[in-house]
């Protein structure tokens, strides 16, 4: 049992642990980017933080001396016991064992645990916080921002390549900027290098903070209809819209015309280039609720 920051490279020692390159498994070690991720969520000791993946707990250290409670999910059995013998003496601490994809955040933080005297109850709203398994970043995103009730604000951090894309604006828009911006603000927050990790990835990294919007971006139209229309428009995304669109619904280039230019987009436009506004004016005019 101890307050204290676990020691990573002590702790993969004592337990004689072979990282999973598999798994994400690469530990951030630098206490000062640590202790700038959690500062970045804003915690009061009214919060109640879910944790995507803990590793040995170097970041859920920070995360418990801020918050009101602390929940961490982490898929790597191995790790679970060693977690909670580390924060054994800190009852607003709990581990799950289990693949964050697989459980909804807003049930895990719903769960009944110990809360320090006077701050979260079990109702409250939640924030996301999470050293994220590079692989899994695009499903951890759509996850956690489809969630009901999503959290208020989630601080990521992800390869510096997917931050760049994830903030980027109308002339360099992807499926995954219009995902994230559909339901949050990103903000790219400071870099962290490849030589704060163990082992060290191929990589640079960069936080991101997404304040989630209290209703999308879109309000109007429904969000299952507009991603239809969004990841048709992006899936032959070096195309024309009238060239995507009529190959991603199955309709005719005249008809993907009509739809474009109804909603005052040129046909020979690429998705890229289109606001989330433009979306979605074209999202109702193909579903005829304009
Ligand atoms: N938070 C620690 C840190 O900052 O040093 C560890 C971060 S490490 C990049 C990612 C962690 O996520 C690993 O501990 C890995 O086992 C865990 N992980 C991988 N896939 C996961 C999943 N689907 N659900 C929950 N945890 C996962």
């Amino acid at each position: 049992m101890s307050n204290k920051a676990p020691s990573t490279l002590a702790l993969v020692r004592r337990h004689n642990l072979n990282l999973k390159k598999s798994l994400g498994q690469n530990l951030l070690i630098d206490s000062t980017h640590l202790a700038r991720i959690a500062g970045a969520a804003d915690l009061e000791t009214t919060d109640t933080v879910l944790e995507i993946g803990p590793g040995l707990g170097a970041l859920t250290y920070h995360l418990a001396e801020r918050a009101g409670r602390v929940i961490a999910v982490e898929l790597d059995q191995r790790l679970v016991p060693i977690l909670r013998a580390e924060f054994a003496g800190q009852p607003h601490v709990s581990f799950v064992h289990g693949d964050i994809l697989q459980v909804s955040p807003a049930e895990l933080t719903r769960m009944q645990g110990p809360v320090q005297p006077g701050t979260a109850s079990a109702a409250e709203p939640y924030k996301v916080v999470g050293n994220l398994p590079y692989y899994i970043t695009s499903a951890v995103l759509r996850h956690v921002l489809e969630s009901l009730p999503p959290p208020t604000l989630a601080v990521l951090l992800v390869q510096e390549e997917v931050a760049r894309r994830m903030v980027a604006q109308s002339g360099a828009m992807s499926l995954l900027a219009v995902s994230v911006q559909f339901y949050a603000r990103p903000r790219a927050l400071h870099k962290i290098p490849a030589g704060a990790f163990l082992p060290r990835p191929k990589v640079d990294s960069r936080v991101v903070r997404l304040d989630v919007r209290a209703q999308p971006a879109v309000p109007e139209v429904e969000p299952a209809r507009f991603f239809k229309i969004v990841r048709a428009g992006f899936g032959q995304r070096r195309k024309q819209l009238r060239n995507s669109l009529s190959a991603g619904l199955s309709c005719t280039k005249e008809q993907a015309d009509y739809w474009l230019a109804s909603s005052g987009i040129e046909p020979r436009r690429r998705a890229e280039t289109l606001s989330l506004q433009e979306w979605g004016l074209l999202t109702r005019t193909v579903y005829g609720t304009v």
